[in-house]
């Protein structure tokens, strides 16, 4: 009895890894289509300056509005973009995208725009780049890319390479999930980033959890000794806000600070809203 169920349960493990191997075949093929069929939008997130509760930029965060399934999370599309080589069309319509929207901008805020390993070692990346700052007339310091520490890792020479070129056109470049990865330290050593971004799992409770704030003190201190302007991500309380400037930690982003939304919601900042009187009577309040 024992052996039928056990080869019941391989069956039906089996069967359910077929299932999900041939979802990601059906995803695969939604994703190419996609890009054409216009599904993917663009959302922005605010990055304020912590001292003065001042916009500085945005963080473009791409969205699937499937014809079917509504909204798919880039965290579940992104991974399988990556493996069947799709995110190389869709990380172009990002970086494009994302520069026509901030070139429209009465203020000079910047974009943010988020770049897989698959793009950064694709030998055309940094000309791709170069190309779409010339058509979009954005300033190429209003750019900033937001690289993980693991789309390094596959080819650090290759990676290097293209972060040098991109820097040499004048765009910046950040490292995303700061202490995450496997090596952060030796990481921001040899690759020349321009900013560091804490990943949200340390800023969460950090002004509850000694661990944590310990972890988070390190990190800005770290910054400042290598010059880098330090940037929180998932800042979601005021607590959480306060602790980081007493701390003197530079940047924030996260939900207390605003949610990402399409651009239209920003009307006020980005100096659309100029057209509409309605929303003149917006300001932009102190955070702390
Ligand atoms: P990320 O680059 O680290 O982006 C930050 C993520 O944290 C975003 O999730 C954002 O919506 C979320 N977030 C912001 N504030 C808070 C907060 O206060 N609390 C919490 N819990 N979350 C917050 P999202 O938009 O779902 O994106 C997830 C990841 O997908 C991104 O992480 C990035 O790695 C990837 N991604 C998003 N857009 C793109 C893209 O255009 N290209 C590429 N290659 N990857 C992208
Ligand atoms: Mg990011
Ligand atoms: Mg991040
Ligand atoms: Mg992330």
């Amino acid at each position: 009895r024992a052996k039928t169920e056990g080869r019941d349960t391989y069956r039906y493990f089996e069967a359910s890894m077929g299932a999900e191997a041939r979802d990601k075949r059906i995803m695969e093929h939604e994703l190419r289509q996609a890009v054409v069929r216009k599904e993917f939008y663009l959302v922005y997130q605010p990055q304020k300056e912590i001292s003065s509760g001042k916009m500085v930029g945005f963080e473009a965060l791409i969205r699937w509005r499937h014809p079917e399934r509504g909204d798919v999370s880039p965290a579940t599309f992104i991974p399988v973009a990556e493996e069947s080589g799709a995110i190389g069309q869709i990380g172009d319509w990002v970086l494009d995208a994302a520069c026509e929207e901030a070139a429209r901008w009465e203020n000079p805020l910047t974009v943010a725009v988020n770049v897989s390993a698959v793009q950064l070692h694709n030998p055309n990346f940094s000309r791709k780049v170069h190309e779409t700052l010339l058509r979009t007339g954005l300033a190429p310091t209003r750019l900033e890319l937001e690289i993980t520490e693991t789309a390094l890792v596959k080819d650090m020479p290759r990676a290097l390479a293209t972060l040098r070129q991109v820097k040499s056109l004048g765009v910046r470049v950040a490292m995303d999930d700061f202490g995450t990865g496997y090596s952060s330290l030796s990481n921001l050593r040899a690759f020349p980033f321009d900013k560091i971004k804490i990943d949200s799992s340390f800023i969460k409770a950090v002004d509850t959890n000694g661990q944590v704030a310990a972890i988070v003190r390190a990190v800005l201190g770290l910054g400042r000794g290598l010059g880098l302007p330090v940037l929180a991500e998932g800042v979601e309380t005021l607590g959480e806000l306060k602790f980081l400037d007493a701390e003197a930690c530079e940047i924030g982003q996260g939900y207390y600070l605003g949610k990402p939304a399409p651009i239209e919601a920003f009307d006020d900042l980005t100096g659309h809203g100029k057209r509409t009187p309605a929303r003149a009577g917006h300001r932009e309040g102190s955070l702390v």
